[in-house]
């Protein structure tokens, strides 16, 4: 018997380090390919990324991690368990598509299924459905198809299952009175004919995800987890997976359960290790999830190695290091970011360098005298950076270590400064006004990318976007609306935008992580104390100023969001980052504000998804989520309008974290839900302005008056119209003009009804 530590990741990016998949997965939507060629790319990149991982020398290649748009739909598949409308036919790749997207090459359209965010990241889900006489039936042989083809390739094969607890726990009941929970039983027996198959095919281990043990989770569903691994207990043996938060508070439940290893995420919570190990059963492996896989800094393997070195003594061959959680989360390969600062280049590692810190950590835990010195040169830039003066900034320190309550106020309370803007903006009932972007043509992203490239001189690229700004403010002028955007030309990206103009930020050129399906993003990195040592945004408000005798409203993106969109940096807490960048933005609303910008729009549509995965977690967040946006608005005089806006997102539960903004006005995404949402801000009595949006700004359909109309009358009844604003849900940069002329033309026309009726 061998005492070497034994080495895996939970999964690996699927979408190729050139985003490969999503090019192919969009020709093929587009019907300019085969579905022999699609499948063909799929292949090519689950062999690369394999080779990846033996390449970095771990002991086994995850298999099953790979998915067509995302994993919980392939869970759904493999367990042949689809919505009613979708299931007619064998399911292939075109039925799954047609549940994700509504569409597909072949087959009829068929409403898709909803998406969800994945826990607290960025990766977006299909919500399984369910229902109270659905049938499983393991029919699509993706799954064992890869295993064979992994093992054909002379790997080490460590398949990884959606656990049947978690994939009942991420799905939504279709019926009113009926329990998804009841559907276990049924659904156990598809799971044991899966691993019976995979046991068959001489696969020892099997990763079983378990992620919403994390959660704080009802009784009943705790039961369910021992049910579960009662019946699944055999060949293969069982690695149970849990992420993205500490397990304790179930430790005694989980470590009854019938499982031969647990894994624990070490990167987001490692106050977790001693109790685990103490409670851990004694034929159980446990798997280190050390190696951070939802971001992108370069772990401290010297410390690891501290602290894991009487762990490895204490298990012996017990003990796996391991990532985190998949490497879905991470960027692929850092290797490709040529252009990076070097500094910082060293202290990042993405998917396929963190492989390599799994099986290097590994290999010094296991005495390898190689691998001990090279992490400690491994290390060395991480430590370094620590006391680096170009990440730790005193006069930033400073500012921060002063911010006090009263810094989050605003100097009069939201009934007098309502006042003071009503006579200060002389707006009328109903403003109406939009949310910020206007279309992105196919000429503003051309002149964009040639500034950046250096084909198009600054002088011209400021006159190119002037225009485009004159031309949104003509336009708006023309339709009538009361309170003007410049329009966003400049903007590729809502945060990527303020990341490249604030200092302390760094952009990558490859680090795409996937969002939903095809879509990836691109988030920016903090590495260090985060300034303005410029304004950002003042010299086009101006300007656009300049063209109108209308309010222009200054456009922002919030602290909250910039943070929750951006791979944060660990040293700090997600509190004092949002801080930093609170501060900065501050400083710019003073410079509008000092600049003739008498409205200023704070965007934060990313405050809800920063919950943490424990409600007990919650409050705690939203205060100091609602302090950071607070402490950006709060330079803005009593006459200045401040303006925020959220999208889709539930306002039941965090409402009171909503009016606490105090922003003066609210605009929300609404008109999906035939304004259902606002019934929150009724039941609550929000006591500032909203503008519920009232029209889907994500469909080509142009809203007619009379629609409008009875939107906002739906609205009244649960806000009093003289705190009503008028706007559709979402910038409108995903729109053409035609749309958007017509829709926005139809939605002031609804407001100027109205106006006169009421
Ligand atoms: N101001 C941004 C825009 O109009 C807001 C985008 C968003 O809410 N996601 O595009
Ligand atoms: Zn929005």
């Amino acid at each position: 018997m061998t005492n070497k530590t034994q080495t895996h990741i939970l999964g690996y990016p699927r979408v190729g380090s050139q985003r490969e998949l999503k090019f192919a997965q969009e020709k093929y939507w587009r019907g300019e390919s085969s579905q022999e060629e699609l499948k063909q790319v799929g292949r090519l990149l689950r062999h690369r990324h394999w080779g990846d991982q033996v390449g970095a020398g771990l002991d086994c290649v995850s298999v099953g991690d790979f998915a067509w748009y995302d994993h919980v739909l392939g869970t759904s598949m493999l367990l042949g368990h689809l919505p009613a409308r979708h299931r007619s036919g064998f399911p292939d790749l075109d039925t799954l598509f047609r549940v994700a997207r509504g569409k597909a090459p072949s087959g009829c359209a068929c409403a898709a299924s909803d998406m969800t965010k994945w826990f607290n990241t960025n990766y977006h889900y299909i919500v399984p459905e369910f229902s109270a006489d659905d049938a499983f039936n393991v029919s699509w042989p993706q799954l064992f198809e890869e295993v064979a083809e992994a093992k054909k390739a002379g790997h080490e094969v460590k398949p990884v299952l959606l656990g049947p607890v978690s994939y009942l726990w991420l799905g939504k009941e279709k019926e009113a009175g009926f329990d998804r929970l009841s559907l276990l039983p049924r659904l156990l027996t598809a799971y044991q004919q899966i691993l019976t198959k995979l046991a068959k095919l001489g696969v020892e281990w099997v990763q079983i995800d378990e992620p919403a043990l994390a959660l704080e989770l009802p009784v009943q569903w705790l039961d369910a987890y021992k049910l579960a691994y009662q019946v699944l207990h055999g060949k293969p043996k069982l690695l149970l997976t849990t992420y993205f938060d500490t397990i304790t508070h179930n430790l005694d439940r989980i470590t009854g359960l019938k499982v031969d290893g647990l894994h624990i995420d070490l990167a987001t919570a490692p106050e977790q290790l001693e109790p685990v190990l103490a409670a851990l059963p004694s034929s159980w492996v446990l798997s280190a999830g050390v190696i951070n896989g939802r971001n992108v800094w370069r772990a401290d393997l010297s410390a690891w190695l501290k602290r894991l070195s009487s762990v490895k003594a204490d298990l012996g061959e017990r003990l796996w290091v391991a990532s985190s959680c998949s490497l879905l989360h991470s960027p692929i390969d850092l290797d490709l970011e040529t252009e990076l600062d070097p500094e910082v280049r060293q202290w990042l590692a993405f998917a396929k360098q963190k492989c390599r810190e799994v099986t290097l950590l590994a290999k010094a835990l296991d005495g390898n005298e190689a691998a001990l010195s090279e992490i400690e040169q491994y290390s060395a830039p991480i430590k370094a950076r620590a006391t680096s003066e170009r990440v730790n900034n005193p006069q930033v320190r400073q500012r921060l270590a002063a911010i006090t309550d009263s810094l989050a106020e605003r100097k009069l309370p939201y009934q007098e400064r309502a006042r003071l803007q009503r006579s200060a903006l002389g707006l009328p009932l109903l403003p109406t006004t939009t949310i910020g972007s206007f279309p992105q043509t196919g000429e503003i992203r051309t002149q964009r990318r040639d500034f950046k490239a250096g084909r198009l001189a600054e002088n011209d690229y400021v006159t190119a976007m002037q225009e485009h700004i004159a031309d949104a403010i003509e336009r708006q002028n023309k339709l009538g609306l009361d309170v003007l955007v410049h329009g966003e030309p400049e903007r590729n990206d809502m945060v990527e935008y303020f990341a490249e103009l604030l200092e302390g930020f760094a952009v990558t050129r490859f680090g795409w992580v996937q969002s939903y399906g095809s879509r990836c993003v691109k988030p920016a990195v903090i590495v260090s104390d985060i300034y303005r040592s410029a304004p950002m945004t003042v010299e086009w408000a101006k300007y656009a100023q300049s063209l109108t005798d209308k309010h222009v409203k200054g456009m922002l993106t919030g602290p909250v969001t910039i943070l929750g969109w951006t791979f944060p940096r660990e040293d700090l807490t997600r509190e004092e980052i949002a801080n930093q960048i609170a501060l900065a933005l501050r400083d710019e609303v003073a410079d509008l504000q000092n600049n003739g910008i008498n409205i200023i729009q704070i965007d934060e549509p990313a405050i809800r998804e920063g919950l943490p995965l424990k409600a007990s977690q919650w409050q705690s967040y939203l205060d100091w989520a609602v302090r950071a946006f607070k402490i950006s608005a709060a330079s803005a005089e009593p006459e200045t309008q401040i303006h925020t806006h959220m999208c889709y997102s539930e306002f039941n539960d965090i409402i009171k974290s909503v009016a606490a903004l105090d922003a003066d006005v609210i605009t929300i995404e609404t008109s999906r839900s035939d304004m259902e949402l606002l019934k929150a801000f009724e039941a609550f009595d929000y006591p500032n302005e909203v503008g519920p949006g009232v029209y889907d700004i994500h469909s080509p359909n142009i809203p007619d008056v009379e629609q409008i109309i009875q939107l906002v009358e739906k609205a009244k009844n649960l806000v009093p119209a003289e705190r009503l604003w008028v706007n559709p849900d979402c910038g409108l940069k995903t729109r053409n003009w035609q749309e958007t002329e017509a829709a926005l033309a139809n939605m002031v026309e609804a407001a100027k009804q109205l106006r006169e009726q009421w």
